[in-house]
This record gives C-alpha cells, structure tokens and sequence, in this order.
C-alpha cells in the first residue's frame, strides 16, 4: 500500500495549472488572479462627503448656532460650481466631491436642513466627515497579488479600479462519469431489484461545482467495454480533468480497469487510506484521470484527498487542501492502524473548545453519515485507537482551502 501523502505528490506533481486569460468580472468567481493588480488612480479619486449635510469653513461654525447662506445644493455625481467663502455653506450629499473653500462637513441632523439658509446647531473641526481622496487606496499601489481565488469582495476592489476584464487561470472542466450495471438515474421511480439510483454523479457535479470548475455529465456507462471506452475517449477529449467511479476493486466485472489497462497511461494504486484504498490515476492522451471507487463515501473522501487539491491546482490557487484543526474526540474509535483514517464526524465549538463526534456508521457506503459530518477526524498510520477525551485533527470539509502543497504534505 501506497502512503497517502506520497500518492497525493505524485498525483499533484502530475497536474499543471491551467492557461491565463481575460476574464469579465461577472464570470470571475473562484477564479484565480494571475497578475498583480494596481490602482490607476486614488480612491476614493475626489475628496468627498462621508454625510448628507452641509459643507462649510470650520471657522465659521466655532460658535453655534449660527446661521449661513446656501450656496448651492450637491447631490453625488454632481460636481461644484460654488465655492464656500466666510457666512456661507453649500447642501451636500454623501458621495459628493467638496466644494472649495470647505474643511468641514455638518451632518444635517446638527441643523434645521434649511434650502436658502441653514441653521447649524452643532460646531465642527476641520476635516470632520471628509472622505479623503486615497483614503482607501492610493493610486499606484498593488490592490490584489496574483494567487488569490477571487471572492465577492475582491470582485468589487476589481470593480473599483476599472480592471473588468482581469488575467485569471482558466476555469477547469471536469468530466465526471458513474460506471456499474446496477446503476439507474436518480429520477427512476421503481427501483428493479437489483438496481440502485446513481448518487455518486450528482455529489461529484455539486463538488466539482463548490470547486470551482464546470461539471461536465457523461451520464452512466454500464459494465460494458465498447461503451466504457468511448465515454472515457469523449471525457478526455473535451475536459481538462476526468473523474470516474466504480469499477476500480478487484471484482470480475471492474471494467474500468480493464479498459483502462489497455488504453494505457493509468495506474491502480492500493492506498493507505480508509475509506477509499482502490484508486486510478494517470492520464488519458494527457488529460489526468481519476478512477474513484464506487462507494458513494469512499468517492467522496478520495474527492477531498486527490481530486479537490488537484482542481485548485489547475486553477492555480496557492492553496489546495481544507484547513486543519484540533479537536477533541468525544468518544472512543477504533481504526485500521494500516492507514490514515478519515472518520467522519460533526463538530461543535463550545466552551471546551472544538469537540468531535462520529456523525453515524462509518462504512463506506453509509451516505447518511457523511451528509451529517462537517469533519473528517484523521487517524494517521500507527495510532489506530482515538480515546474520548484525546486530541486528533479536523480537516473541516465545508471551510476554503487554506492550506498549500508544502504544507499539508510535509
Ligand atoms: P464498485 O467499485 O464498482 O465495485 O462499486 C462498489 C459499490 O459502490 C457497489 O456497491 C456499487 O453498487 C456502489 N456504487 C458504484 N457506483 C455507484 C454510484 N454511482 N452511486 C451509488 N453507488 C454506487
Ligand atoms: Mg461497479
């Protein structure tokens, strides 16, 4: 058996990120920068308003109240045509650029909110409630580095420099294929004895999905040669990555590994890991691929350890694996001290700090058990038996990846 960390280096030594190109801001959701990002000019790029109120000269509002004459009224994106000298004041709204002469705005709650004249109530200090220009970012520093996955926030900096169109990796696109003779879709009412509804395409399309890649569907390939060879041809053909499950094991009817036999280019690995031991992985005329089991856990588990880090990869993200954390064990668990366990568990974070409990039966078909768990507590090689009370790792399941290729396989 293969060590898992040294099965997930050699299969991330295998896949390269994917081209650069220029992408509009709507499509950039996880997508990942691959330049450095300036600011062209300062922003805000004015001196503005931070209050609906009036601008004035701070001296004259040293003493209140005091009334003065209304210059002119300035909505946001309008821009002055007055200039505040002594006795006087312009109306101004939030966003609108300051008018020359002011120092001060009053907010209009401090007045009588008057049009011709304004009553102001309460003194002001020069600079109160002025947003300057550069106050957020001045112009010609770097706003974004490359290598960050872009989320809503970094989206709206993009926004607020002008860079629309961003150089990002190319979004990956992941064929994903079920195989097995039992296998029916998900919408088939009766159930033939014998059959099961396929679940393991719709979990792969949704991680694919929360990856960051397009889920390309190449349905069910029954347990037949012909079939299985011109599906995994077409996935190949049109995807950057292809994912398969069933078929890997040592069963008579593990066609997949049959037909990748003799296609060549992909190995069958025994990993040290549990659930998901069986496992292909090469390439197909280039393209990476990866054969996962056919239980629906073990599918998912081998999603998290291999393919996951493998779509951040090809989406050239620094960061590649699920953060990890300490935890406590709330019960005992015996594991295979042969392999690195993932059991799966739900975790609470109360005044014990963060506490994890096996989040129902641990077989690798047990479906229920992984929808309940938000965890994988790892049970590295060796330790085996995890009391109630001791600590072990939590690779949190539903939190971004944080952790790079050195780090989490050192
Ligand atoms: P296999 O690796 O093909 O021998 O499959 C192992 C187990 O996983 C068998 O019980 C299969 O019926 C089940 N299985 C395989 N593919 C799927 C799927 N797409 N959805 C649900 N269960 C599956
Ligand atoms: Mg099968």
């Amino acid at each position: 058996m293969r060590p898992l960390v040294d099965a997930q280096r050699a299969v991330l030594a295998a896949v390269k990120r994917l081209p650069v190109m220029a992408m509009g801001l709507r499509e950039a959701r996880g997508l990942t920068l691959a330049e450095a990002v300036t600011a062209p000019h300062d922003i805000p790029p004015f001196p503005n308003s931070a209050m609906d109120g009036y601008a004035v000269r701070a001296a004259d509002v040293s003493d209140v109240p005091v009334v003065l004459n209304v210059l002119e009224d300035l909505p946001a994106g309008t821009v002055p045509r007055e200039s505040v000298g002594p006795g006087t004041a312009v109306k101004i709204m939030t966003g609108a650029p300051m008018p020359d002469g002011a120092d001060a705005i009053v907010p209009v709650e401090a007045t009588d909110a008057g049009s011709t004249t304004v009553e102001i109530r309460e003194r002001a200090d020069a600079g109160d409630h002025i947003r300057l220009a550069g106050g957020d970012v001045v112009a010609g520093t770097v706003v974004l580095e490359p290598g960050i996955r872009l989320t809503a926030a970094h989206l709206g900096v993009l926004a607020s420099v002008g860079a629309a169109w961003p150089h990002v990796h190319r979004r990956p696109l992941v064929g994903i294929l079920s195989t097995g003779d039992e296998l029916v879709p998900p919408e088939t009412m009766n159930l033939e004895r014998g059959k099961i509804r396929d679940s393991n395409r719709i979990s792969l399309r949704h991680v694919v999905e929360e990856a960051g890649a397009v889920a390309v569907d190449f349905g069910i390939a029954p347990d037949d040669p012909v079939v299985l060879r011109r599906a995994l041809g077409h996935a190949a053909q049109e995807c950057d990555l292809v994912v398969t499950s069933g078929g890997v094991s040592m069963g008579e009817y593990d066609l997949v590994k049959q037909v990748l036999g003799e296609l060549g280019g992909v190995d069958f690995w025994k990993v040290a890991m549990q659930p998901g031991k069986p496992f292909a992985f090469g390439d197909l005329d280039g393209t990476p691929f990866f054969g996962l089991p056919g239980n629906p856990v073990s599918v998912m588990v081998s999603f998290e350890q291999f393919v996951r880090p493998s779509i951040m990869k090809l989406l050239g993200s620094a960061a590649l694996f699920r953060p990890r954390i300490a935890g406590t064990m709330t019960q005992d668990v015996v594991t295979n001290p042969a392999k690195t366990v993932f059991v799966r568990v739900a975790t609470s974070n109360g005044s014990n700090g963060w506490e994890a409990t096996p989040s129902g039966a641990q077989g690798s078909n047990v479906l229920s058990a992984l929808a309940a768990a938000d965890a994988f507590a790892v049970v590295d090689v060796g330790r085996g038996v995890v009391e109630a009370g001791e600590t072990v790792p939590l690779e949190m399941i539903r939190w971004p990846e944080s952790r790079t290729a050195e780090e989490a396989l050192a």
